[in-house]
């Protein structure tokens, strides 16, 4: 016997009871079936409702043939009443998303003739594969339609037409599909057939926020969000961007360009370090004019400057200029330059004694080592 599909006679069936006709153990549970059910099975893109039958969990719900099986973790009597509970908050988040997705693919099959051909609304964001490229630029526009459809608040008419009457429709649809087809429309904005459950009307989604597109298979793959989904994003986003605010004190709108200036200001600062340090590497490295081999330690030199200073040194102390940077705990970063010879063995032999790594040209050996200043002192005398 076909069950009852409650599902598609009211989407916002919370609650229902049912006769249970069967229960059999499988492999997973109980495989239960009632003479009517509101737990919608998977299909057609959308998930498998979850809740409780009586005091059982329902792990699963899919269609065997015209009949509707939910997987329990337990059993149930036999031509018993069973009480049915929907986790209607995960339902409906899901009619959120799948009327929203049609809207947008309406849209876009009106707009660029491109067909929705895959979607998935498991994730934290839904995506839908277009056969298609859509630029970026187009984004807000559809979004902006797709929104209008909302704020109409239009029924959203789900029907089986006989086929003479499904003949004369137009809709869209993955392949030919056999009579009966269940057509899905949002009037206006698409015509689709699917088997999926859909909120009764267009306000109930709340917003459809498109986040972003991407090259996929030569077509596209755009994210998306309607609902409560969408605005827990924005609000998660808002809050990031008030603590943004906060710490640049600019206005909300304002961040962006906050956010530009502190980084031309990082540059320019950046910029004037590197001056003031050449002209502090090049006043040490007269300090060791003609003093031969020269070992030195500086604080919180960047490996690039470790470099310059060795370098400024080397031109100075007519010998071999090895400087490190770091600190006894973290390691020190190293250079080691001279104008004549090879530092090569030097390098090797330096690595082994004081745990480092590193390597360069023969008058020029660039790297780290982790030892204490000690050692490395002890290393070189
Ligand atoms: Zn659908």
């Amino acid at each position: 016997m076909e069950t009852r599909k409650l599902y598609y006679e009211d989407c916002h069936l919370q609650a229902f009871s049912g006769q249970v006709l069967s229960c059999v153990q499988a492999d997973k549970g109980w495989e239960i079936i009632l003479d009517a059910t509101a737990f919608y099975p998977e299909g057609g893109g959308q998930a498998a409702d979850r809740g409780t039958l009586g005091n059982r969990q329902v792990i699963h719900v899919f269609e065997r043939g015209e009949q509707v099986v939910h997987l329990c973790d337990g059993h149930l009597e036999e031509g018993a009443l069973a009480e049915g509970c929907l986790d209607y908050a995960h339902r409906f988040d899901l009619m959120q998303q799948h009327t929203g997705e049609h809207i947008v693919s309406g849209i876009i099959n009106r707009r660029f003739g491109y067909h929705n051909v895959g979607f998935h609304m498991s994730s934290d964001v839904i995506t839908i594969d277009f056969d298609g490229v859509i630029p970026a630029e187009a984004l807000p526009e559809i979004e902006a339609e797709a929104n209008m459809a909302i704020w109409q608040n239009l029924k959203v008419d789900c029907f089986v037409p006989s086929p003479e009457e499904l003949e004369k429709t137009v809709y869209r649809t993955k392949r030919a599909l056999p009579w009966p087809v269940r057509i899905v429309q949002v009037p206006g904005f698409d015509s689709c057939a699917c088997c999926g459950v859909h909120v009764a009307a267009t306000g109930e989604i709340g917003i459809i926020k498109l986040l972003t597109t991407v090259g996929f298979r030569g077509g596209t793959r755009m994210e998306m969000l309607c609902g409560k989904r969408a605005w827990q994003l924005m609000n998660a986003a808002f809050d990031q961007n008030r603590q943004v605010s906060q710490a640049f004190s600019a206005q909300i709108t304002e961040t962006g360009a906050a956010a530009r200036r502190m980084n031309e200001q990082l540059a320019a600062q950046k910029f004037r370090i590197t001056q003031l340090e050449r002209e502090l590497f090049h006043s040490t490295a007269r300090g060791y004019a003609g003093k031969g081999d020269v070992l030195h330690f500086e604080t919180g030199l960047e490996p690039a400057a470790v470099r310059d200073l060795a370098d400024a040194i080397a031109d100075e102390c007519s010998g071999m200029a090895a400087v490190f940077s770091g600190s006894d705990e973290a390691g020190y970063s190293f250079c080691l330059v001279t104008r004549q010879g090879d530092l090569r063995q030097l390098g090797k032999d330096m690595a082994k004694a004081l745990n480092g790594r590193g390597g360069g040209k023969p008058q020029f050996q660039q790297g780290r080592v982790q030892a204490a200043k000690m050692d490395i002192e002890a290393f070189f005398n």
